[in-house]
C-alpha cells in the first residue's frame, strides 16, 4: 500500500520524521508491504517550483487513496495569486473531503485539565465561515470600501445531512450519543437549515441519542463536563475552535490525531498548525500527527476489511499509549523534557516489542 505524505512547514519535518519511523517499524513488525513516499509542498515547494500545492503533487494525491498532510504556515504564505495556496484548503475542497474528524481524550499519564474525556468532534470541512471553500469562484471575503469587510457563510441543506450522518454513524460504534452545535438562536436561517438536517437525519438513527446546545454554552459545558459528550457534530468555524478547546482539555494541542475525510478517501492531518514557535529546535510533540496517521489505517482497514491493518494500527494507538504513559517521553508541552526524536525513539521501540 503507498502512502503518500506530504511534510509540510516548520514543525512539519520534525514530526513526519517521526511517523514514518513508527510507520516503518510497524511495517517490519506487521508486514503490510507499505511504500511511503515523501513528496514536498508548502514553502519548501514554493521556493523551489514556484507553488505551495504543486500540481504534480495534487494529481499524486489524486491517485493515491492514502495521503498524510503535514501543517503548513499559511499565515506567511505569499498571495493566493502568486502561487500560494492553502494545501489544507486545496485538498479538503479538491478532494471534498466534507467531515474533518477530530477525537479528543484523556490518556494513562498525560497530565490533563479534564479529569476524564473521550470524545470526537465531527466538524463540516468544506462550507461554514471559510473564505476559500464557500464560493464557486471568487472569495466569501470582501471589502466594498475601505472601512466595510463582508463575510459570507455559506451552509447547505446536502452540506449538513452528510455531515450530520457521519457524526451518527460514529455514534453507533460509540457510546451512542450526537451533540449538535449551533448558534440557532441569532443565526436562524443559516444554522436552522443545519439543525433542520441533522433531526431529519437523526430520524435514521433511533438508537442514537441526539441533543443539541448552543455554541457558546457548549464552550463552557465542555471544560464543566467534558466527560458527557460522545460525538459532537458541527459547522465549520465552530468545529475548529471547539477541537482546539477539546485538545487542550485533553492534555494539548500536540496530542489528538484527526483525518479529513469523504466517503471515498481520507486524508491524515494533525489539528494544530505548524509551530513556528518551536519549529528546528526538537520541541514538538508528535503524538498528534503519528495518531493521525493512526487514524488514516484504521479508517483504510475498516473500508477494505483488512484484518491486519486493523491489528496494525491498534497496536499503533496501544504503543502511543504506553510511550505516553511514562513522563521520561514527555516533550516540553506536556511537561516534560524529551525532544521529537527521542520520542520517535521510545515509540519506535514500543512497537517492536
Ligand atoms: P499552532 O497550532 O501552530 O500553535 C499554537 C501553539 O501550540 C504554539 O505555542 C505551538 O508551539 C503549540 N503547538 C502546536 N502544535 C504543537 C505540537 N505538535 N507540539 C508542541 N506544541 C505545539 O497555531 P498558530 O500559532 O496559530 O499558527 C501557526 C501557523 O500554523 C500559522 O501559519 C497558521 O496559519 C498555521 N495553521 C495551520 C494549520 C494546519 O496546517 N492544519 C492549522 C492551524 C494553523
Amino acid at each position: 500500500m503507498k502512502i503518500l505524505i506530504l511534510p509540510g512547514d516548520a514543525i512539519g519535518p520534525e514530526i513526519t520524521a517521526v511517523t514514518k519511523a513508527a510507520l516503518e517499524a510497524l511495517d517490519f513488525r506487521f508486514g503490510l508491504g507499505l511504500e511511503l513516499v515523501e513528496r514536498e509542498i508548502g514553502l519548501a515547494a514554493f521556493k523551489n517550483v514556484g507553488r505551495t500545492m504543486p500540481e504534480d503533487v495534487m494529481e499524486e494525491i489524486r491517485d493515491t487513496p492514502t495521503t498524510i498532510l503535514g501543517p503548513v504556515s499559511t499565515m506567511d504564505y505569499p498571495p493566493e495569486a502568486q502561487g500560494a495556496d492553502n494545501p489544507s484548503k486545496a485538498i479538503r475542497k479538491g478532494f471534498d473531503l466534507f467531515a474533518n474528524i477530530r477525537p479528543s481524550k484523556t490518556r494513562k499519564g498525560v497530565p490533563s485539565m479534564a479529569k476524564s474525556m473521550d470524545l470526537v468532534i465531527v466538524r463540516e470541512n468544506t462550507e461554514g465561515f471559510y473564505a476559500d471553500r464557500s464560493m464557486f469562484m471568487g472569495n466569501g471575503e470582501f471589502m466594498p470600501t475601505p472601512d466595510l469587510a463582508l463575510a459570507v457563510r455559506k451552509i447547505t441543506a446536502e452540506g449538513s445531512n452528510r455531515i450530520a450522518r457521519a457524526a451518527f454513524e460514529l455514534a453507533r460504534t460509540r457510546r451512542k450519543k450526537v451533540t449538535a452545535v449551533h448558534k440557532g438562536n441569532v443565526m436562524r436561517v443559516s444554522d436552522g437549515l443545519f439543525m433542520r438536517e441533522v433531526r431529519a437525519v437523526a430520524e435514521e438513527f433511533p438508537d442514537v441519542e441526539l441533543d443539541d446546545v448552543i455554541v457558546d454554552a457548549m464552550a463552557a459545558r465542555l471544560i464543566r463536563h467534558p466527560e458527557t459528550f460522545d460525538v459532537v457534530v458541527t459547522t465549520n468555524m465552530f468545529g475548529d475552535i471547539l477541537s482546539d478547546e477539546a485538545s487542550e482539555l485533553s492534555g494539548g494541542l500536540g496530542l489528538g490525531g484527526a483525518i479529513n475525510a469523504s466517503n471515498e478517501r481520507a486524508i491524515a492531518q494533525a489539528a494544530h498548525g505548524s509551530a513556528p514557535d518551536i519549529a528546528g529546535q526538537n520541541k514538538a510533540n508528535p503524538t498528534a500527527h503519528v495518531m493521525s496517521a493512526q487514524m488514516l489505517l484504521q479508517w483504510t482497514a475498516s473500508r477494505s476489511g483488512d484484518n491486519e491493518l486493523t491489528n496494525a494500527a491498534a497496536h499503533l494507538e496501544a504503543a502511543v499509549d504506553s510511550v505516553l504513559a511514562d513522563p521520561a517521553n514527555h516533550t516540553g508541552d506536556i511537561g516534560g523534557n524529551a525532544g521529537t526524536r527521542e520520542f520517535g525513539e521510545a515509540l519506535v521501540k514500543a512497537i517492536g516489542e
